[in-house]
């Protein structure tokens, strides 16, 4: 059966990562969460105190930065930053309120992008985001926009977090994905906006399952099963 690349884009807290997981379990196809590594790489800036604004030194910085994933004995698929286990810290607050101005600098989207594209050459791949269908896959076979409504992804976010024991203000979650939707839409390089050829999915008042049923049609429309 043929292989294809799936794009999916959009806002934070739009479930994109769940609709993503979905369709790559179905499709036996690999998953590809580039949020994920924006978040590493944000944990190891501030860990190590490296500022991100104008330093010359950042691409030396970077290459010491190897990010991986594991799929842990629960299934659930774990990012590991220099081979450590960092799915925990890079979901926290403190990284939240930082990831967005790490993302806008030019020299971090370069060193992910690459890693991102050698991963989906082989195609066969779910990856989500906000740039995988205007930059890192621009001939992506399909490419989907995933948008909801603020209320209810602030309600989405605070149960996730919540799931994994995080506690935070339902405030601090909408402020957050108030400035994160500020900066991403607004940033010089790789903006988030929806490419010409997306397909829109506002999932506000759908079902995960409803929307991978969406999700899902179109794919195989393509593929042919
Ligand atoms: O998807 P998630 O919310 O975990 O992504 C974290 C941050 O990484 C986003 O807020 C965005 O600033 C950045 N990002 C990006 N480009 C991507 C994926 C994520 O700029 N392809």
């Amino acid at each position: 059966m043929k292989k294809i690349l799936i794009a999916i884009d959009g806002y934070a807290a739009c479930g994109k990562s769940t609709l993503a997981k979905q369709l790559a379990s179905h499709l036996h196809y690999l998953f590809l969460d580039t949020g994920a590594m924006y978040r590493a790489v944000t944990l190891y800036l501030l860990d190590n105190n490296i500022n991100w604004v104008n330093n010359k030194l950042l691409n030396d910085v970077l290459d010491s930065i190897s990010i991986t994933f594991q799929r842990n004995e629960n299934g659930k698929i774990h990012c590991l930053l220099n081979g450590d286990d960092v799915e925990e810290e890079i979901r926290s607050m403190h990284v939240s309120n930082k990831v967005s101005e790490v993302a806008a600098v030019s020299a971090v989207r370069k060193f992910l992008v690459q890693q991102q594209q050698i991963i989906g050459k082989e195609k066969g791949i779910v990856m989500d985001g906000r740039d995988i269908g205007t930059v890192v896959f621009p001939h992506a076979e399909l490419k989907l926009f995933v948008t909801a409504d603020m209320d209810t992804r602030v309600q989405r976010r605070l149960l996730e977090l919540q799931s994994n024991d995080i506690q935070v203000s339902e405030e601090d979650i909408r402020n957050n994905l108030i400035k994160r939707d500020h900066e991403e839409t607004t940033r010089a390089d790789s903006p988030l906006f929806k490419a010409a050829d997306a397909i829109v999915i506002d999932n506000t008042n759908l079902t995960p399952a409803e929307q991978f049923q969406i999700a899902l049609n179109l794919a195989e429309k393509i593929i042919g099963a």
